[in-house]
């Protein structure tokens, strides 16, 4: 059977993150893909300069639509913007994991807040709804260092020690697992803790110092989400996604799209 995922997420009409960035991973990692858009961004390397929300009612028409039809593997949740479009998300979710057969798979939320360029995708009032709504349907989040330290109302943690007691209070907070992102960090190595409360292991790659990052977080979810899809458990979908993503980053100056923060490879 084809290995199928869902990507609910945004547009980035510049096509280097959002829901292009996802189906460009799915694709990349073997997986047919779906979407479901909760919003539409007017955006390219340098900024995003407008976004227009989808109703939320349109937004559950295309998860119905999707979810009724295809045999879903996994689903990516990105971009959500607003309140009534993360609860109508989740209240969808809920419904499908509740029918036979868990319809929509795992999920892998990456809790989406800020693009590349500094320009908020998630309304101020939007963090604890996530955290209500969202957290406790997750198989797991990914959330980057200013990510979680945003939800957590701490600093972004710096070093290894700060980050485990992150992921911790991550992990309390309602998901099954959590990847703590260190791509924002310094050091030689990027590296991001795995915590799933009874294992935790830590995943390390060299650092490639480039500004072509942007839809670094959406490839890596949605690889991750690829593969669950394909059947991987999820310790392996994680380690086999940081090496996608590594090597999308590597290969990121070998594009020229734009004069700002461009897309990292596929
Ligand atoms: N979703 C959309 C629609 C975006 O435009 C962006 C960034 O611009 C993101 C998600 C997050 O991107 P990244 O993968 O760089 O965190």
């Amino acid at each position: 059977m084809t290995a199928i995922a869902v990507t609910i997420a945004g547009s980035d009409s510049g096509g280097g993150a959002g829901i292009q960035a996802d189906l460009k991973s799915f694709a990349a990692n073997g997986v047919y893909g779906a979407s479901v858009l909760t919003a539409l961004t007017a955006q390219n390397t340098l900024g995003v300069s407008a976004i227009h929300e989808l109703p939320s009612a349109f937004v559950q028409a295309q998860m119905r639509a999707v979810y009724e039809d295809l045999s879903v593997g996994a689903t990516k949740i990105g971009m959500l913007s607003r309140p009534n479009i993360i609860e109508t998300v989740a209240s969808e979710l809920h419904r499908l994991q509740r029918l036979d057969g868990d319809r929509c798979g795992p999920i892998v939320l990456d809790p989406v807040m800020v693009a590349a360029s500094g320009d908020p995708l998630l309304a101020d009032n939007a963090v604890d709804s996530l955290v209500h709504h969202l957290f406790p349907l997750a198989t797991l989040i990914t959330p980057n260092l200013p990510e979680a330290a945003r939800i957590l109302g701490t600093d972004p943690a710096e070093g290894r020690a700060a980050m485990e007691e992150q992921a911790r209070a991550l992990h309390r907070l309602g998901a099954r697992a959590v990847l703590l992102k260190g791509g924002h960090g310094a050091g030689a190595t990027s590296a991001d803790l795995f915590l799933d409360g009874e294992a935790s292991f830590w995943l390390e790659a060299p650092r490639h110092v480039t500004r072509n990052t942007h839809g670094t977080g959406c490839t890596l979810s949605s690889a991750i989400a690829a593969g669950l899809a394909k059947g991987m458990p999820l310790a392996q979908a994680v380690e086999a996604a940081k090496v996608y993503i590594t090597g999308a980053i590597a290969a990121a100056d070998t594009l020229s799209i734009g004069q700002g923060h461009g897309p990292v490879h596929h």
